[in-house]
């Protein structure tokens, strides 16, 4: 029996100031999602994030206020997220044509490159907001053939409408992602 052996990665969808309270474009609840991030990262051996950041100007913010623009307080983590157990960050919509919902449109390095590299197999995806950035990266992950984890309470929806963030999950599961509570992980 040649049984593949599955690794698993976390994924940290743009966990940044400006997509919790009090930053430019928040998830209202965005910041209750970091302490189970913590919680979540003693039990992974591969750590990577994403990071929303854009240019001063550019065509993503004829949809969106100005947010997490490149090395200003509101691009940078949470303050609580033990962001240093991070092991690499993909940074995203970077450039003044480019959206970058998906974590696989970081512009740095290669997403998809990375995690085979370490051999991944099922991605758990956590971060903000979920019915955007969260959304884009998962949908792509099942697309790249990753067995696709959406850790219920390790996310946070925008709620632009009451019920986005919902049928967002709605829409992932249907795609073939697996959604799990932090405590079947933990
Ligand atoms: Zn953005």
């Amino acid at each position: 029996m040649n049984q593949e052996k599955s690794v698993k990665g976390l994924l940290i969808v743009d966990v940044q100031n400006d997509f919790c309270p009090g930053g430019a474009l928040a998830a209202p609840e965005g910041d209750k999602v970091v302490p189970v991030i913590n919680r979540l990262m003693d039990k992974f051996t591969v750590i990577v994030a994403s990071k929303d950041w854009h240019p001063q100007t550019s065509v993503h913010f004829e949809h969106w206020p100005p947010h997490c623009i490149q090395n200003t307080t509101g691009a940078e983590f949470h303050p609580r997220l033990q962001s240093e157990k991070i092991q690499q960050v993909f940074l995203k919509g970077t450039r003044d044509k480019d959206d970058g919902y998906s974590a696989y449109e970081a512009t740095n390095l290669d997403l998809n490159e990375y995690l085979h590299s370490k051999g991944v197999t099922d991605l758990y995806v956590t971060g903000l907001a979920t019915d955007y950035c969260v959304k884009a990266s998962v949908i792509d992950a099942v697309k790249m053939g990753f067995k696709t984890f959406v850790v219920t309470d390790a996310v946070s929806a925008v709620n632009v409408k009451p019920d986005d963030g919902r049928k967002s999950l709605e829409l992932m599961q249907a795609a073939g992602v697996a959604l799990v509570d932090s405590s079947q992980v933990l």
